[in-house]
């Protein structure tokens, strides 16, 4: 058994070296509809624990293997946080790390745990997932334990996400008919408005999943990045569409486009023709639309008016 995987290069994240914290089997609260792992039975806790020292050794190994490590990842055949050990493993993470950042992959629903809430404010970038807002959405999608309520589990992203001082980024998996209705994504995006965060990466399901459920294509995330509020930075992250989607856009459609919802490099290319990817080239030299990265992804947005 090896805890450590990788490493695996990540446009958004770097070259990657992975910590499974639940190397030994699945051990998760949740057992998500969606989930690219077998169906299993929910837990509150681990049961097979890998140990900490064990970890430390593997890690050490593999950062002198690899030299040109951006970020640890601390992931888990099931919920990392679950992992019993948590806040000593980033401790000791953090004395041998340099400066290798590290990302914690997280359900969010332990965050209510000030052990856990306080561990992942050791960390320099954490990714909270958040698939829905209302109860009834929440069980049907990610199938939680009995005790798991998702008002507190948001309460609590909400109180991380304003002391947190790394990169906090959000992420929402969308199921076909489960969680895509207009109303659950205003529901999300009135309590995204309130968690401030790095990028909000929205996706669909990539691999065969647990149950049967459908995935949303490409056409209908586009559609559902366009009812979040514009001041939100939406990530489309799935993998790209087998079928034709470019079309043609004017110059004052590309500002109109852009205006509505900031566009990713990968949206551009998706959806624009060759005319209209030049034409996004010229509002850029015209300094009418600019490029932003600081997200970890480039954003293209308007900054100047088309008719000045
Ligand atoms: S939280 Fe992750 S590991 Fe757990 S059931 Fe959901 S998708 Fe699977």
């Amino acid at each position: 058994m090896s805890v450590i995987f990788g490493p695996i290069d990540s446009r958004r994240f770097g070259r990657s070296l992975g910590v499974d914290l639940s190397a030994l089997s699945k051990q998760c609260n949740l057992d998500c509809i969606y989930c690219e792992l077998e169906p299993s039975r929910p837990v509150s806790k681990q049961d097979l624990v890998v140990e900490v020292d064990l970890i430390i050794l593997e890690l050490k190994e593999a950062l002198c293997r690899y030299s040109d490590i951006d970020e640890i990842t601390l992931t888990a055949n099931g919920e990392p946080t679950l992992y019993p050990d948590l806040n000593l493993l980033i401790d000791r993470i953090n004395l041998i790390k340099g400066d290798t950042k590290t990302l914690i992959l997280t359900n969010s629903t332990t965050l209510n745990s000030p052990d856990v809430y306080n561990a992942l404010l050791k960390l320099d970038r954490v990714k909270l997932s958040l698939d829905a807002v209302s109860k009834e959405v929440f069980k049907k999608v990610d199938r939680p334990l009995n005790n798991i309520e998702i008002s507190n589990i948001i309460d609590a992203i909400k109180r991380f996400a304003q002391e947190f001082r790394g990169d906090l980024f959000m992420e929402i998996l969308f199921v076909k008919d489960i969680n895509d209705a207009p109303d659950e994504i205003a529901r999300l995006n009135q309590v995204l408005q309130n968690i401030p965060c790095k990028r909000i990466d929205i996706g669909t399901i990539d691999r065969p999943p647990a149950y049967r459920v459908q995935r949303v294509e490409y056409e209908e995330l586009v559609k559902i990045a366009e009812q979040f509020d514009s001041s939100l930075a939406i990530n489309i992250a799935t993998r790209k569409p087998s079928k034709q989607l470019q079309q043609s856009f004017s110059s004052r459609e590309i500002v109109q486009t852009l205006k509505r919802r900031p566009l990713t490099a990968d949206d551009i290319e998706i959806l624009f023709d060759e005319p209209s990817q030049a034409r996004v080239q010229e509002l850029i030299a015209k300094e009418i639309v600019a490029v932003s990265n600081s997200t970890g992804v480039a954003f293209f947005t308007v900054v100047k008016s088309l008719d000045k």
